[in-house]
């Protein structure tokens, strides 16, 4: 019989020329939307022709992270928890002709890393970012999150949640970022279009996903570990744009709204600005 790692390298052609093979199998748990995400990622940079030699994966701390670290044949950077952002704006500053696809995770992003990832929106830094908002802290183990929703009950909030969940999307956009969007892990062909969309958009390119996480968000939030029960909680709980019309401020209490919120691709970033400050002020 062979191994979930044969197995991926015969079925998955992308896996086989932009993955490294001694990461495989990878890391998820059995039923997680990482991988369909990472998928589209993939996906992307194929159908776009980017190449491990212009292209570097940075990735934070948490599931998102740990599923991405070292994978991409290319090179990868990881930084500190949080600290995704910080590390991507001085590599990306050093090397603007490099594409940066970064990892990160509603608590690496939204809570620790919070503070980072307001200053890239606002500095619109040229990289595409990608959230992977399971809705809980996944690694260290069914924690509440900055997205956690009301009355979510996790290891930390035994009694339910009582803050009101960080809309990341709303954030972004009014920080400044050139491309935001939100999906969910389900919505292959979107998402896969929305990252080459992203990717190619100067400045940043920040685009949430909503995933099933079965092991912590369904076993304490939802009590099922069964993944099927998860993805019926995220479409249960997401709209469009277009939906989203015809609700009510009520009945669009408590719901992800799905979609491209802004794309202002004219909007300069940090990396044009400091590229052209240095043909003034540079003298050696
Ligand atoms: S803990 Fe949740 S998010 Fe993390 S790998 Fe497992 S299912 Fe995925």
């Amino acid at each position: 019989m062979s191994t979930v790692g044969e197995t991926l390298n015969v079925l998955h052609p992308l896996v086989e020329k932009y993955l490294r093979k001694e990461r495989m199998p990878h890391m998820a748990c059995s039923g997680c939307g990482i991988g369909q995400v990472v998928h589209s990622v993939l996906l992307a940079i194929d159908e776009l022709g980017l190449t491990p030699k212009d292209t570097v994966w940075v990735q934070g701390v948490g599931c998102s992270s740990r599923i991405t670290y070292s994978t991409w044949v290319g090179d990868n950077v990881d930084a500190h928890h949080g600290r995704m952002f910080a590390v991507a704006t001085g590599l990306k500053m050093a090397r603007p002709d490099m594409n940066f696809i970064c990892f990160t995770g509603d608590g690496d992003c939204g809570a620790i890393g919070g503070n980072h990832f307001i200053h890239a929106c606002r500095r619109n830094l040229d990289v595409t970012a990608i959230l992977f908002n399971n809705g809980i802290y996944g690694m260290t183990g069914g924690q509440v999150a900055p997205t956690s929703p009301v009355g979510a009950v996790t290891t930390t909030t035994p009694y339910g949640n009582i803050e009101d969940p960080f809309d990341m999307c709303q954030m972004a956009v009014a920080a400044g970022a050139s491309y935001v969007a939100r999906w969910r892990s389900t919505d292959f062909k979107a998402l896969t279009n929305s990252l080459k969309k992203g990717i190619q958009t100067k400045g940043l390119a920040f685009i949430e996903v909503l995933l099933q996480c079965p092991t912590n968000f369904g076993r304490y939030v939802l009590k099922s570990s069964n993944p099927q029960d998860v993805l019926t909680w995220i479409k249960e709980h997401s709209v469009t744009q277009k939906e989203a019309e015809k609700l009510s401020k009520e009945e669009l209490t408590g719901k992800y709204l799905i979609g491209e919120f802004v794309h202002r691709p004219e909007r300069t970033g940090i990396v044009e600005r400091y590229q052209e400050f240095l043909k003034t002020h540079q003298k050696y």
